[in-house]
């Protein structure tokens, strides 16, 4: 018996093989059904596919022959994937000095008559054979190699099936699992950011209470307002031209002046939370206990105080005052104290406005 020899490039033969995870898979109709045909067709009792592995051939299917696979050292195929374009005819294995003490011609299945056509990757790597076998020595008809080796492409097409089925399965599930991820990451960073905007109550640039703060104050101060009927005023002030300051003078000088006004604001405030930055250039006063009369008195004090802040600048603010009307609400509050706002601005600015 010649031992068959392990082809060149074995090493990226058997990486081929391994690719498709076939190895040792159950059986399946599918490749059960090709060799029922190349049996009939062949007219011979056994037919199989078989993979050379490391130091085995292994049945993927097998029609007439018992067992899973055998060692590689005696297999037929061992020999065919030799030459991977040609399909390895046998007549007579008692006759072939590779074969003729092959402990499977001496003894069962008895192999005389082999025909194993090579399972070609699409690489070219042959990873075993499709083979008919009988027990007797025979020919195998040009027809019969036809169909053969059309069975053995067939196989090989089968394979590659699994492998690319196997590979998108993987691929989907993966992609799940990063959408997943995704998904998480994504919910995580909305907590966060909704904690955040939660605890930012303050404004950064000056240390005031910001509009969301301001909102919940003023909530609160409305509700108690209507319940005890004690009056309740805001006053919205705005810088004017400030426009004009961060255009001559910088951005970071209208920063300042900004802080100042807020540092002027805070000096005035009795309780925290009821002066705020209302947003750019806009700050608003709550003025619990006030009517329209007193809050447009003391507004009026304010903006006094800021024509006077020694800023080195020409900073001036108007006013809009509004006082809380019967079962008025924050939003209806604060609308009326901007249309008073408005018209200060429009009536020159640097003035306090408080329509009723
Ligand atoms: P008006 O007298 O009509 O109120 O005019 P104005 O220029 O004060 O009003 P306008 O709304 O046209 O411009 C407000 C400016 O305030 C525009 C914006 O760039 C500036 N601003 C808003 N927030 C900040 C800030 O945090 N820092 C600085 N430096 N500027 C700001
Ligand atoms: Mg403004
Ligand atoms: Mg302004």
């Amino acid at each position: 018996m010649i031992r068959p020899p392990l082809p060149a490039d074995e090493a990226a033969r058997q990486a081929t093989l391994d690719a498709y995870r076939i190895l040792d898979t159950p059986r399946e109709a599918a490749y059960d059904d090709l060799v029922a045909i190349a049996a009939a067709i062949c007219d011979v009792p056994m037919a199989v596919i078989t993979l050379i592995d490391h130091d085995r051939q292994w049945f993927k299917s097998a029609q007439g022959v018992d067992g899973d696979g055998t060692a590689r050292e005696v297999a037929f195929c061992a020999h065919a994937i030799l030459d991977p374009g040609e399909t390895m005819v046998v007549r007579d294995a008692r006759k072939d000095a590779r074969f003729s003490d092959n402990p499977l011609v001496t003894g069962a299945p008895n192999v005389r008559f082999y025909a194993g056509a090579p399972l070609r990757a699409a690489n070219g790597q042959p990873m075993g054979t499709f083979c008919v076998i009988d027990d007797k020595p025979r020919e195998l008809e040009p027809a019969q190699r036809t169909a053969l080796e059309a069975l053995s492409r067939q196989a090989t097409r089968l394979m590659e099936l699994h492998r690319i089925s196997r590979e998108l399965h993987l691929q989907i599930e993966e992609r799940g699992w990063y959408e997943q991820q995704l998904l998480h990451y994504q919910q995580e960073l909305e907590n966060q950011n909704a904690d955040l905007e939660e605890q930012s109550l303050t404004d950064p640039l000056t240390g005031l209470a910001n509009r969301r703060a301001f909102s919940r104050t003023l909530e609160q101060a409305i509700v108690q307002a209507h319940a005890l009927g004690t009056p309740l005023s805001v006053a919205i002030v705005d810088i004017d031209h400030f426009k004009s300051i961060n255009d001559l003078h910088g951005h970071a000088e209208g920063d300042r002046v900004l802080q100042s006004l807020g540092a002027m604001l805070l000096s005035t405030e009795a309780a925290r939370g009821r002066v705020a930055r209302f947003g750019g250039e806009e700050f608003v006063r709550l003025l619990p206990g006030r009517s329209l009369e007193q809050a447009a008195r003391e507004s009026e004090y304010l903006r006094e105080a800021v024509a006077a802040m020694p800023t080195g600048l020409p900073v001036t603010i108007s006013i809009g005052v509004a006082t809380l009307h019967a079962g008025e609400d924050a939003s209806s509050l604060l609308s009326r104290a901007d249309q008073s706002l408005y018209k200060a601005k429009r009536e020159g600015r640097d003035r306090v406005c408080a329509l009723p």
